[in-house]
């Protein structure tokens, strides 16, 4: 299937010189975001997943189907004082200034296996930082699973250990 056909890029969309990749239209259509999710779920499938993690928002919209498809788990990452119970928190730098990011306290046991997933890999900075929030709580990071990869930005080579990655589609 050719999933690239069915991302739409928009040019200088938040800014000049970004080509944004808008997975909306890969969405809507039913055949074709299934196809991804079980692409994606290949990956997975003999990694004993226990807990997918996704950062919010389109995190969740390919890591909850993905969780589903393997049988597992989810928990959210979100940006910080959205969560409603007790939360740990990891930084990540913005252009300007810092941000944070949170789960929940009991959002993963020690020694889960974690399969983190997000919509897109462009510098790794919000991956890093998820990634810095499972190992706060123990978990066991058993892969990375991508829609896309911008690999002309060298994200991959920016995370801090030699995790299994996948990503579908390349730019
Ligand atoms: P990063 O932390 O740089 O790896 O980027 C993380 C998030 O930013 C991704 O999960 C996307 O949601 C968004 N993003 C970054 N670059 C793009 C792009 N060119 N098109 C669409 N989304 C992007």
């Amino acid at each position: 299937m050719d999933f690239k056909e069915k991302i739409r890029v928009i040019l200088d969309y938040p800014q000049e010189g970004i080509r944004f990749k808008d997975i909306t239209t890969l969405l809507q259509d039913g055949p074709t975001y299934k196809a991804a999710i079980q692409e994606m779920a290949k990956f997975a499938a003999d990694k004993q997943v226990d807990i997918v993690v996704g950062p919010e928002a389109r995190g969740f919209v390919i890591g909850c189907p993905l969780a589903i498809e393997l049988g597992a788990g989810f928990a959210p990452v979100r940006k910080k004082g959205k969560l409603p119970y007790e939360t740990i928190q990891a930084e990540y730098t913005l252009e300007y200034g810092k941000d944070a990011l949170a789960m929940h306290k009991d959002a993963i046991k020690p020694g889960q296996r974690v399969l983190i997933a997000d919509d897109l890999l462009a510098t790794g900075g919000t991956i890093q930082t998820t990634i810095d929030l499972v190992k706060q709580l123990g978990g066991e990071i058993v892969g990375l699973a991508f829609l896309i990869e911008l690999t002309y930005v060298g994200g991959r080579e920016k995370i801090d250990s030699d995790y299994d990655i996948f990503t579908l589609v390349q730019y």
